[in-house]
């Protein structure tokens, strides 16, 4: 048996964050994984999706530049140029991760870690113990059970892509759907999305999901709303989807993709760990406190496997906060999960930080809130034949109106919202944003200018 001060389950964004801020302070850890370092953000998340989000944003502008005067002559993009190049970056994170952890004297331990007892861990035969326990194992896609399931890939899977799609179907209204969908066809590909109800990105201020629905189908992507997805069939290069429209009630054949992604959501990665031996149960995800404890005294769990916002920053500051709370005697060390900023990156990009509009009149009363919104023409667009909307809205309570809520979506606002994050996290008031001055001309002055 192996004795540390803390084992961690998961190498990725939390499980690393947590490890490393432990040993910082002089604890013995361990860290195990059994795919690849860094987890899905590295290798199947934010950092692939953001370099394909990158070239899809430079085949856009390719396309505005004839109308600014430059000849586009040559406009093709090469697919398997680009999975090298990402491949070649992602590995050098991979590389970067490993030398941290053994720069920090952690130990990495490639395997399937399972609990043998609550502070006993299993793990290529080996057993290890600590006093304190992380489970950091993320989330991984939900499975297609559906009749021709085996046509359909994920997202784990259309980032090992070796051709770019000609004819792609994407299941799915969260953001991983909408991020794939909109920089496939902004590469070229003849891009159709399923959603079972009427737009996208439901679980945003309903302004959001609106505009880009409309802003896509706009740019060419064809939507098919209230879709009940019955079966795949066909083949390879010709796959065949059946759905019934839910509210016509009738039934709908399409076909001819070559490439259908199933992007209906994530569930936690929990089944090889044995929680239910340990008495931890999970309904889908591991519940815990403020402090990230489980039920079990010594056993925490954080980022992905606990749903709570799901994101990159949120799994590391949460890692963070724990190491601290049981490493460096900082008892009351935990994450707000309030005030969370966050950005789709679709094309155009959409951000968010707050409460929706419909949050706000549940916690405050819609007698006690204010919206402020506008859209507007983005300047970039005056020479081209597009003239996509940028909007944006603010959200206030009470007499002295503090933000609650700000909601964008249009070019640029992904770079936007960091800054409006700590104005609102600060408390700023409505007042506050008229008094800063404009710069101008930027589409993010309109921030300043609500009326
Ligand atoms: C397509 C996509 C795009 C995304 N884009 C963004 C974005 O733009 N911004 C953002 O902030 N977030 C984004 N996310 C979300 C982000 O990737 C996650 O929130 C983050 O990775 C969660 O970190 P984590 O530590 O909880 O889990 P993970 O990073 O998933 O790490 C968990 C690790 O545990 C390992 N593991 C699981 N079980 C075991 C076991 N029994 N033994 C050993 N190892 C195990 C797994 O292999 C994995 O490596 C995206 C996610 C996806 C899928």
């Amino acid at each position: 048996m192996l004795q540390y001060d803390y084992l961690v389950i998961g190498a990725g964004s939390g499980g690393i964050a947590s490890a490393r801020r432990a040993a910082l302070h002089g604890a013995k850890v361990a860290v195990f994984e059994n795919r690849t370092i860094g987890g899905t953000c590295v290798n199947r998340g934010c950092v692939p999706k953001k370099m394909f989000w990158n070239a899809a944003a430079i085949a856009q502008a390719r396309e505005d530049g004839e109308h600014y005067g430059f000849s586009v002559t040559d406009n093709q993009f090469d697919w398997e140029k680009f999975l090298n190049t990402r491949k070649q970056y992602l590995q050098k994170l991979n590389t970067i991760y490993q030398n941290n952890l053994e720069n920090d004297k952690i130990d990495f331990i490639y395997g399937t870690a399972k609990f043998t007892e609550k502070s006993v861990i299993e793990c290529n035969g080996q057993f290890y113990t600590a006093p304190n326990i992380l489970i950091a194992t993320g989330a991984k896609p939900i499975p297609c059970i559906l009749p021709g399931s085996e046509l359909t890939i994920n997202s784990d899977q259309f980032f090992e892509l070796e051709h770019r799609p000609g004819k792609v179907a994407i299941i799915g209204a969260g953001y991983i759907a909408t991020e794939l969908a909109s920089s496939l066809h902004a590469l070229g590909s003849q891009v159709h999305i399923l959603i079972r109800q009427d737009r996208l990105l439901r679980k945003f201020d309903a302004s959001i999901g609106e505009h880009l629905t409309r802003r896509l189908e706009e740019d060419g992507i064809v939507i098919h709303r209230d879709a009940g997805i019955e079966k795949f069939s066909g083949t390879d290069n010709n796959i065949v989807i059946e759905y019934q429209n839910r509210v016509e009630l009738v039934h709908k054949k399409i076909e001819g993709f070559d490439c259908v992604i199933w992007a209906t959501g994530r569930v936690p990665n929990i089944e090889k760990l044995n929680l239910p031996g340990v008495g931890i149960s999970a309904d889908p995800y591991i519940s815990v406190d403020k402090y990230q404890n489980t039920v079990v005294n010594g056993i925490y769990a954080l980022g992905d496997v606990t749903g709570q916002a799901e994101l990159t920053p949120v799994a590391i500051a949460a890692g963070r906060k724990l190491a601290e709370r049981l490493f460096a005697k900082k008892e009351n060390s935990f994450l707000e999960y309030e005030n969370i900023p966050t950005v789709i990156f679709s094309h155009p990009p959409a951000a968010t930080v707050g409460l929706s509009e419909q949050e706000a009149v549940n916690k405050f009363g819609s007698q006690n809130i204010k919206c402020y919104s506008t859209a507007f023409v983005n300047m970039y667009f005056s020479p081209t034949i597009r003239k996509p909307r940028t909007f944006m809205k603010m959200i206030t309570t009470g007499p002295n109106e503090k933000v609650i809520g700000v909601h964008l979506v249009g070019e640029g606002v992904d770079e936007m919202m960091q800054g409006i994050a700590v104005a609102v996290k600060m408390g700023a008031l409505k007042a506050d944003f008229d008094s800063t001055i404009a710069i101008h001309p930027t589409a993010s002055e309109e921030i300043v200018l609500l009326k």
